[in-house]
């Protein structure tokens, strides 16, 4: 999901972490009520059987279709720039009392630690790496088409006799509440047709392969010669030497699979909206000696969000690596959504991570555990008295 990195504006490796849109998790909505009954197995027609119809020349036949950019009204519509008033910033801070009880607090609280070194310790230095994580989800729409059909079974057929297919953008289709994925789909209006299967040639059925439509096969019992060893009649076949068809039960004929034995299909264009929270995100390198991972476990403090149409990216922020990972997600996210989808809303928030390293003696030995979050979890990897179980947080 997510991937986290260090923000960094030294190094000459990108470590800003950002999440594809594929990887994202889009949940399924309940069918649509416009959509079609069959529409679980409707299915993608054969090009030959497609009609052209205005605004949707081209579109594929099948498989996830097409995406269709929105128009340039619909992109442009979007509302300028706005800079969000940045007021001063208040920044939390950590004393030395916090940080040396929620140590107290771990090392009673893990079942087989000791609290005596966590008691006798004697703080050496006490130091702050208080950092940040930046985030920002761009809140997209897509929008794709491609054909599908459902057997025809008398239902309803949307067909261009009640008016012109609308394009894609102009449907109506309702939205999800802000940042929640979602995807529907509906048939675009009036482009239903009702066709002949080509695969029955609008039979409804196709012959039997296995007894070439006879509904008869060679008999079991006397390998189709109608007497058995004994030169007596075969009593399974009655000396006919043939029995009836176990594929198609005596017909000589099966139901058509495409078609669901109807002879008819209904052909439609099918429209996927999809919406999805893109979010990437990443925190300021304080090089701690923290490990990495311990930051996707730390809840921070919110001290700023700004949500709009489109963000505009923090500038006066204490911290120029806050400012830099906005910069570059707004344009990171611009460049890789817009050219598929139409971003609906931004959101950007920047949680204040408090973390202390305390360096401590306890029986001559030096050790250091770090306090980290909003609710002071300790990170001691060295802790001198533990036994088996726990280290981490
Ligand atoms: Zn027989
Ligand atoms: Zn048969
Ligand atoms: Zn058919």
């Amino acid at each position: 999901m997510e991937k986290q990195a260090l923000l960094s504006d030294t190094g000459p490796h990108d470590h800003y972490g950002s999440t594809s849109p594929e990887s994202l998790p889009a949940s399924t909505a309940a069918a649509f009520p416009e959509a079609p009954p069959d529409e679980e197995w409707a299915s993608a027609p054969p090009v030959d059987m497609l009609d052209d119809v205005v605004g949707y020349e081209g579109i594929a036949a099948g498989g996830e279709g097409s995406y269709v950019l929105p128009p340039i009204n619909i992109a442009e519509g979007v509302p300028k720039y706005e800079p969000s008033p940045q007021k001063a910033w208040s920044i939390p801070t950590v004393t030395e009392d916090m940080a040396r009880e929620a140590f107290i607090q771990f090392a009673s609280s893990v079942c087989c630690y000791s609290t005596r070194p966590a008691k006798e310790m004697v703080f050496q230095d006490l130091r702050a790496y208080n950092t940040y994580r930046y985030r920002l989800e761009s809140f997209t729409e897509s929008r794709s088409t491609e054909w599908k059909m459902v057997p025809y079974k008398g239902q309803f057929v949307d067909s261009n006799a009640y008016g012109i297919a609308p394009l894609p953008w102009d449907i109506i289709v309702e939205r999800p509440p802000m940042f929640q994925n979602d995807i529907r789909k509906v048939p675009v209006p009036h482009t239903s047709s009702v066709k002949g299967c080509s695969e029955c040639m609008a039979l409804g059925a196709k012959a039997c392969i296995k007894c070439t439509a006879t509904g008869r096969v060679k008999c079991f019992g006397c390998n189709g010669r109608g007497y058995q060893l004994s030169d007596d009649a075969c009593i399974r076949c009655n000396g006919t030497g043939l029995q009836r068809c176990g594929m198609c039960c005596g017909r000589g004929s099966k139901p058509c699979q495409r078609c669901k034995g109807r002879g008819q299909l209904m052909l439609f264009i099918q429209l996927t909206v999809k919406w999805q929270n893109n979010i990437v995100e990443g925190i300021a390198d304080r090089q701690s000696g923290l490990p990495l991972e311990i930051y996707s476990k730390i809840t921070g403090q919110n001290i700023y969000t700004d949500q709009q149409p489109r963000v505009y990216p923090i500038v006066a922020f204490p911290d120029h690596q806050v400012n830099q990972a906005s910069q570059k997600a707004i344009r990171e996210h611009e460049a890789q959504l817009l050219r598929t989808s139409n971003i609906i809303q931004q959101r950007q928030t920047v949680e204040f991570i408090p973390i202390t390293q305390v360096r401590y003696k306890w029986k001559e030995e030096e050790y250091v555990y770090f306090t980290c979050g909003s609710e002071n979890r300790v990170y001691a990897p060295d802790y001198p008295a533990k036994c088996c179980c726990c280290s981490i947080l």
